[in-house]
């Protein structure tokens, strides 16, 4: 770690000396160099999809500008890249908005069941393309303090998660769970857990997959049009709620995603 030095000399009528302060750089440093490399990798994802969109505009307007088929064919995939950058740019700013509204409570009470119910029914469609059954017994009447289009998005996060990876022969179950006085909430709080049977993940990633960019496998999860900050921002929205995140795996088996939230309770309303 390294310091910087301050002195101050100390000349009044009570008292003289120096003074000398030492302030650790550690943290600042950390917090500078993370910022970098999330400058870096930002213009790392962007730059893939650009490179192929200015290659086949290249193309199209000199070898393959009679060629019907190819056009067609380098349509499509220029139409693919177009929409990895959009959905960048659309996680790029959740994921700012949260991050700038961090110390401002959300505090509207939101329907759980009636979220989570919303988040499946549109993805559904998504669901049943990949041959994946999502079972989700509502409990009704559990109301969290929160932001109901953030709330919102940290289901539709985890669940699209479980879909992409899940594997074939997928089954997903969502289950609420009420905590009466949770240890780490030190309030009644409710669980829920969004489970899938995929291949699982390795337990030497887990505690790194919330970080911005991070992913097991980046082929897997590009094709998958992913953007590697999915649970960064899920992370960031359960903490503004007061919450926790916890992810548990058991290769082979599947995955859990549970979220932790405070109740919203009589005295709250
Ligand atoms: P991505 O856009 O890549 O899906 P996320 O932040 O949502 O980014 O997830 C980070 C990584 O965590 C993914 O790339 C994937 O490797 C892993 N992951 C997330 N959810 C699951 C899951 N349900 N099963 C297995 N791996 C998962």
């Amino acid at each position: 770690s390294s310091f910087v030095v301050h002195v101050a000399y100390i000349d009044t009528p009570e008292s003289h000396g120096v003074l000398v302060c030492f302030e650790d750089m550690t943290e600042r440093e950390q917090a500078a160099q993370m910022r970098r490399d999330f400058v870096a990798n930002v213009s790392h994802e962007l730059r893939t999809p650009l490179t192929a969109l200015m290659g086949f505009i290249e193309t199209l307007q000199g070898p393959a500008r009679r060629d019907d088929k190819a056009i067609d064919r380098f349509l499509g995939i220029m139409q693919t890249e177009a929409a990895r950058m959009e959905r960048l740019v659309r996680d790029l700013l959740s994921l700012s908005r949260v991050e700038s509204e961090e110390r401002v409570r959300p505090r509207e009470p939101v329907d759980l069941s009636g979220t989570i119910g919303s988040v499946l029914y549109m993805l559904r469609p998504m669901a049943r393309e990949r041959g994946c059954e999502i079972a989700f017994d509502p409990v009704e009447g559990i109301e969290v303090p929160g932001n109901a289009d953030q709330l919102q998005q940290v289901f539709t996060n985890l669940v699209e998660n479980a879909i992409k990876y899940g594997g074939a022969g997928n089954h997903i179950t969502i289950t609420i769970e009420t905590l009466d006085k949770d240890v780490t909430l030190r309030a009644p709080g409710v669980a829920v857990r969004v489970r899938d049977r995929g291949p699982g993940i390795d337990p030497l990633h887990i505690p790194r997959l919330t970080e911005r960019f991070y992913r097991v496998d980046t082929h897997r999860s590009r094709e998958m049009g992913g953007t590697g900050l999915g649970l960064a921002i899920v992370k960031h929205i359960v903490n503004r709620h007061r919450g926790r995140l916890r992810i548990s795996s058991t290769p082979g088996e599947g995955s859990e995603f549970m979220v932790i939230l405070p109740r919203w309770t009589a005295s709250q309303g």
